[in-house]
């Protein structure tokens, strides 16, 4: 039988041709460096110029190579989820292929990750990247997402981290859902920490996203909210909004008859009783939301086992 690898590394593949094999020889020397086995798992995303055949020669003549290929284009998170299933090592590492991140920061995630932490995010702190378009958006996505999070972590877009397995296999991915593995993790109760890694310029092939990728981010992060602090009691949080919508109403209702008893308006006559109305349905159906949502979220752990707590370990004692 085959002896599994310590490491996995995993890189999302979209046409990346003129990267792979200056990738594949840096990536080589440092997991060599590392003195432990590893292997490197290349998930082709349904690339359409020449990396898959540059792909298919370096699994020939490399040890430790797989190649997951994927039908067509699923983007960068679906492709790393492939790769995480693929994974046989106790730590994976996941990086992009088209040379931005170096390799050889790999041994210092991994020392980090031996000190007892789940998850190492590298962070770029000089970032080769325009200002526009990539740095300054990704500045204020961070800022936003420390805030609302709670984890403190510079860099959540950087694909360059070191996570124990277990870690992951607990985390479905979906949409654009990679960039936020550090705080699902966090939210599992993973240990986090940083690591500065170097950044380099892309050299060769095209960056394949654009600023468009700033509102799918926005739009992640209420879900990530929902996610985070709701998915066990939803009803809190819908019925807490339809409390509100509630008291709005009694306000509203008050001042109508306020105004009936002691100054003489008809209540007919009082816009405020349109809106106490209004008020009432709408408070109403939120919280009539909350419940649906709390069978919903039940219905979520229980089809998938899923449990609504981690267990880290489970001490007994001798004999037990
Ligand atoms: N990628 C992918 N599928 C996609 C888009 C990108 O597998 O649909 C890969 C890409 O080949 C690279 C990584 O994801 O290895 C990051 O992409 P890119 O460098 O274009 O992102 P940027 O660094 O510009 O944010
Ligand atoms: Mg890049």
């Amino acid at each position: 039988m085959p002896s599994t690898p310590e490491l996995s590394v995993i890189i999302p593949v979209y046409n990346e041709e003129g990267n792979l094999l200056p990738l594949q020889e840096a990536l080589r020397q440092a997991m060599e460096a590392t003195g432990r086995s590893y292997e490197i798992i290349y998930c082709d995303d349904g690339s359409q110029d020449g990396s898959l055949s540059v792909l298919k020669n370096i699994a020939q003549s490399h040890p430790g190579v797989r190649v997951v290929v994927l039908r067509r284009n699923f983007g960068q998170t679906a492709a790393i989820a492939a790769g995480i299933d693929q994974a046989r090592g106790n730590a994976v590492i996941l990086m992009d292929a088209d040379l931005q991140n170096d390799p050889r920061d790999i041994p210092r995630l991994l020392d980090k990750l031996d000190e007892g932490y789940d998850i190492v995010s590298g962070w770029r702190k000089h970032r080769q990247d325009p200002l526009f378009t990539k740095r300054l958006p990704s500045r204020i996505a961070n800022w936003i997402i420390a805030r609302i999070t709670g984890v403190p972590i510079h860099d959540h877009g950087c694909t360059l981290k070191a996570y124990r397995r277990e870690v992951l296999g607990g985390i479905a991915l979906y949409g654009e859902m990679h960039r936020f593995l550090t705080v699902l993790g966090h939210w599992m109760g993973a240990r986090t920490a940083e690591v500065e890694v170097t950044h380099h310029p892309r050299v060769r092939g095209k960056s394949k996203y654009t600023l468009s990728r700033i509102i799918k981010v926005l739009l992640d992060l209420p879900l990530l909210i929902l996610l985070g602090n709701f998915l066990t009691r939803p009803s809190h949080f819908f019925g807490g909004i339809g409390m509100l919508f509630q008291f709005a109403a009694a306000l509203c209702a008050l001042d109508v008859l306020y105004e009936k008893y002691f100054e003489g308006d008809k209540a007919s006559n009082n816009p405020f009783l349109l809106l106490a109305v209004f008020f009432a349905l709408v408070g109403a159906q939120i919280i009539m939301i909350g419940l649906l949502a709390e069978m919903m979220t039940r219905v979520y752990h229980e089809s998938q086992q899923k449990k609504t707590y981690v267990i880290r370990e489970i001490i007994r004692s001798p004999g037990e």
